[in-house]
């Protein structure tokens, strides 16, 4: 495991450095230069890059709406965008009470215009390979980077290739990337598969990768724990104590534990108000779970992966090295839950009007859990991210809600199956 720090020192920028902003290895610390030549990983080691400033922002430093609000904290002013972030904080007062926490709030993520926060990543994605000068993207996909690569990709007017696991890709994923006219692969395998044949494709430089292990993107996904606390500290005055959200390719647990680092060592968030990271899986597709209870350094890949969360039905998470640490630091901890969970959690957000996949609904389903084990207090005020919305898997939203009822076309019909 790396050992990114919640307080770690500042930096001063390295010659290699433009405009303050250069990439750096979370493993051996080698620094790059930020646009000068396409970089995923590290060239010395393989580690996974950040992107670091030497100027660190300040809530002062925000204004506007969205995610380019926080340009202070991101390599550029301004991206290609359609616009994304301002999501929703909802209050479920009902789930609440079920639960069982002081607070409950619901950022949900499936409020972005492709329907998922991957909108945040790619914004930026997208502005940062029009600076590198590419005109083919990439990427591979259990849906919503599919989706949200082909909508950003289209409004660049730049070429979308998407690679996607056979017949395990949601319908209204397909349907959006195959609408923004990327040219979709179906592959069969797994999402595993996938990122493994694209990730070779983008080293020998066939295509710009925009999954998850492009820093960049993590740069825009930083900005949920941006809102998250201004939506607090605007609602109650106070940071909550815990973010609680799905886990993947633990791409956003990153970033947001990047968010609050940057925050931290800015002086604007002591160590002992970031919220505590709360990584959910599925039991099917649970590596990081893993890791964590069994307090391992790295994750061990899981080559069978099963579960209704599609979103999360991966064995490999790519970001584990970023993600594992900030579980840690953050005094947070991982949870896996059943698909049969995760449908109940689904149902009762909906039953809020809170409409979300079930990749999504594990969020609150690994909260009642823990809460229920006595992990999380009933004094805790939490934050669960709902990552995509209800329309992009049509089929799960039918079977885990009531079928249409045929009635005759006469009122007195309609009125006697009312009665
Ligand atoms: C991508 C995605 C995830 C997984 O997020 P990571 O950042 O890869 O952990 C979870 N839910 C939904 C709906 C997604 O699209
Ligand atoms: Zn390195």
């Amino acid at each position: 495991m790396s050992d990114l720090v919640l307080d770690e020192p500042a930096r001063s920028a390295p010659p290699e450095a433009d405009d303050g902003t250069w990439l750096e290895c979370i493993a051996c610390g080698a620094t790059f230069a930020p646009f000068d030549a396409i970089r995923y990983t590290c060239d010395d080691c393989g580690g996974l890059l950040e992107a670091r400033y030497d100027d660190l922002p300040t809530f002062d430093d925000f204004s506007g709406e969205g995610v380019w609000r926080y340009a202070a904290a991101l390599p550029f002013s301004e991206g290609v965008s359609l616009p994304e972030g301002n999501t929703p904080l909802h209050e479920v007062p009902r789930l609440r009470e079920s639960v069982g926490v002081n607070r409950l709030r619901i950022k949900h993520e499936g409020m972005n215009p492709t329907g998922s926060f991957k909108d945040r990543g790619m914004t930026v994605g997208v502005r940062v390979a029009r600076e590198l000068g590419v005109d083919r993207l990439a990427c591979a996909s259990t849906g919503n980077t599919s989706a949200a690569l082909a909508a950003y990709g289209a409004r660049a007017g730049m070429e979308t290739l998407v690679l996607l696991p056979s017949g395990k890709v949601a319908a209204g994923k397909i349907a959006q990337a195959s609408l923004h006219d990327a040219r979709i692969l179906e592959v069969d395998g797994n999402f595993d598969a996938c990122l493994d044949i694209v990730q070779e494709l983008a080293t020998d430089g066939d295509v710009y990768l925009l999954n998850s292990l492009n820093p960049f993107r993590l740069e825009g996904q930083k900005t949920i724990g941006f809102e998250i606390l201004e939506g607090f500290r605007a609602d109650y005055g106070t940071y909550p104590d815990r973010i609680v959200l799905p886990v993947g390719n633990a791409g956003n647990t990153a970033a947001l534990f990047k968010a609050f680092r940057e925050l931290v060592a800015a002086d604007e968030l002591g160590p002992d108000e970031v919220p505590a990271l709360t990584g959910v899986q599925a039991e099917g597709a649970a590596p990081m779970v893993e890791a964590v209870e069994s307090g391992a350094d790295e994750v061990r890949r899981w080559e069978e992966v099963e579960t209704i969360a599609t979103a999360i039905r991966i064995g490999n998470p790519v970001n584990a090295p970023k993600a594992l640490p900030g579980i840690r630091e953050t005094g947070g901890t991982a949870v896996a839950v059943s698909d049969e969970q995760i449908t109940d959690a689904q149902r009762a957000l909906a039953g809020e009007g809170v409409g979300v996949e079930p990749a999504s609904a594990a969020s609150v389903a690994g909260l009642r859990k823990l809460r229920e084990r006595g992990v999380v207090d009933a004094d805790e005020d939490v934050a669960c991210l709902t990552t995509g919305h209800l329309l992009k898997d049509p089929d799960a939203a039918f079977a885990a809600g009531d079928d249409p009822e045929p009635v005759a076309n006469d009122v007195d019909a309609v009125r006697a199956l009312l009665e």
